[in-house]
């Protein structure tokens, strides 16, 4: 049996409904878990595909610890408990420090950081609880590699969660629990970067600007899909990645690697 398969294993995936998080929990279902999406904002489009895959999709704003709560004790019904969870959900914040007002901080780092780490707590409870272990992924950002200049609070948020990745990582090792995370690049096919897309007075020259800025996505001529990003989790999540902890896996054809050739 390919290591790649999650038979028998739970996963909870937030912010499920779309982009990044649809991608993900599809191809983790097609691996053999019973997947549950949590999202606050379901989507009807998901409905038929989701119900032959068995994905569960439950209405969970993670800003708030008890919905999160909530949605790990509803995945642990099916056997008791959870395998997997991938901390998904995630807002843009592109702002400059003296727009930035206390509002804005609190909705850009309580879904991006706070969510992810309240996710691991009910997580790891459960995770502990048996001693079989687990595994975490934490999609945050080629921001948490590198910050960028024109979304600072974004870029404190992706750092921070790479930070609580490897500091969590850290402290689970000893009980088979891993947790990892993905650094993407700019993502297509994505309702964070349709956002971005909607807001440029010429989209296809934005389009082009984000392909230029990462060389393998500028080598092939689009941007990296979502399927791509989620590849790398379904790897981290995975018994082939069983010795695999507190890492990151760039998912940005290398624009975080430096100043790409003009
Ligand atoms: P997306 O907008 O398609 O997906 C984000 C999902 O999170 C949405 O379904 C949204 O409803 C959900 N969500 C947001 N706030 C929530 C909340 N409070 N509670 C529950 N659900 C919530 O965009 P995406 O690009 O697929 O984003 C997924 C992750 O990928 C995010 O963490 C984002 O920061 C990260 N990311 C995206 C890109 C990109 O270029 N698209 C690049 C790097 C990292």
């Amino acid at each position: 049996m390919s290591e790649l398969q999650l038979a028998g294993r739970v996963a909870v995936v937030t912010g499920g409904a779309s982009g990044i998080g649809r991608a993900t929990a599809k191809l983790l279902a097609r691996h053999g878990a019973k997947v549950v999406v949590g999202d606050y904002r379901l989507l009807p489009e998901n409905d038929a595909e989701f119900a032959e895959l068995v994905i569960e999709q439950r209405q969970v704003d993670v800003r708030r610890e008890v919905e999160l709560k909530e949605l790990i004790e509803f995945s642990e019904t099916f056997t008791g408990r959870i395998d997997i969870l991938v901390n998904n959900a995630g807002i843009a914040m592109v702002k400059q420090i003296v727009d930035v007002s206390e509002a804005d901080w609190d909705a850009c780092l309580d879904t991006n950081l706070k969510a992810a780490f309240f996710g691991c707590k009910y997580a790891i409870a459960s995770m502990l609880r048996d001693g079989q272990g687990g595994a975490i992924v934490n999609t945050a950002s080629n921001a948490g590699i590198l910050p960028r200049a024109h979304d600072p609070v974004y870029s404190i948020s992706k750092l921070a969660l790479v930070g609580l990745t490897k500091s969590l990582a850290l402290s689970h090792s000893k009980d088979r629990i891993r947790i990892n995370a993905v650094c993407p690049g700019p993502v297509g096919e994505t309702g964070m970067m349709n956002a971005d897309l909607d807001k440029a007075a010429d989209r296809a020259a934005t389009v082009k600007q984000f392909i230029a800025a990462s060389p393998l996505a500028r080598a092939a001529g689009r941007m990296i899909s979502p399927e791509e990003v989620a590849a790398s989790i379904l790897y981290l999540v995975s018994d082939a990645a069983c010795m695999v902890t507190g890492t990151m896996i760039a998912i940005d054809g290398g624009k975080s690697l430096g100043v790409p050739p003009l």
